[in-house]
Order: structure tokens, then C-alpha cells, then sequence
């Protein structure tokens, strides 16, 4: 199957303070990570407790936006526009689950490079996604 000729059009994501530095930057072209100054892990998607350690000592970093893909799914039934869905496993070590847009669906494999890019939101918010490296 081949990518769907209609794009996928994002709703708004909702926004908390916990996520408002994620959104924003993403808006500025950036894809931030939050990285736990205790036991030196990232994680996503964002929020105050480290998920490892419990910590709540954490920071925003940048992250490359680069990675492979860990596993990955097409949304073909039930749904108006069919989409690719995909875990990406980052070099910074963390697994995402993410939208993947991907310009041949039957060249997507497990193990493939993607890296970040992002898709607009109804509104205009920059949603990331992923694409092939
Ligand atoms: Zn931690």
C-alpha cells in the first residue's frame, strides 16, 4: 500500500504547564526531551516526576531527532485518512511512540532511520513526527 493521497491533518494538542516548554519549542523548530539530573536518563513525553527514578530534578534538552524504528503499524480500518504509527527508538535512548509519514508505506521496515520533522495542526501548532533519514 502506498501513502493515502489525503494528508493526515493533526488536531490541537493539548497544552498544560507541563508540556507548555515542549510545544513551544516545537513550534520554534526544536524537539526537547526531559533529562533526570539524578539518575542521567531522558524520557517523553514530558513531565515533572522522572518515570525511573522518581526524581523531580529534571531539565529540558535538545534532542537530535534522530533514531530507528522499533515497531511499527498502518491505521487502515475505521479510520477517514489511514496513517503509519510507529515506536522510534532515539540515539538519546529513548522510545517514542509517534506518527510516522513515510512516502513509500512498503519501504518502512523495523530498523529503519527516521529522523524528526513536524506536521501542522489545525491550528498551525508544529506536531512532530517522524520521516526516513
Ligand atoms: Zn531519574
Amino acid at each position: 500500500m502506498n501513502t493515502p493521497a489525503t494528508p493526515l491533518v493533526f488536531q490541537d494538542p493539548l497544552q498544560n504547564p507541563e508540556n507548555h516548554t515542549y510545544w513551544e519549542q516545537a513550534q520554534q523548530g526544536r524537539w526537547m526531551l526531559k533529562h533526570c539530573l539524578a539518575c542521567d536518563v531522558s524520557h517523553h513525553y514530558p513531565r515533572p516526576y522522572c518515570p525511573h527514578c522518581g526524581s523531580d530534578q529534571t531539565e529540558w534538552r535538545a534532542s537530535a531527532g534522530e533514531g530507528e524504528i522499533y515497531t511499527f503499524t498502518r491505521m487502515v480500518r475505521g479510520v477517514e485518512t489511514p496513517y503509519l504509527m510507529a515506536y522510534v527508538r532515539l540515539d538519546e535512548g529513548v522510545t517514542v511512540l509517534t506518527h510516522l509519514q513515510a512516502p513509500d508505506w512498503d519501504a518502512v521496515h523495523i530498523g529503519m532511520r527516521v529522523k524528526l520533522g513536524f506536521s501542522a495542526s489545525a491550528s498551525g501548532q508544529n506536531v512532530p513526527i517522524f520521516v526516513p533519514a
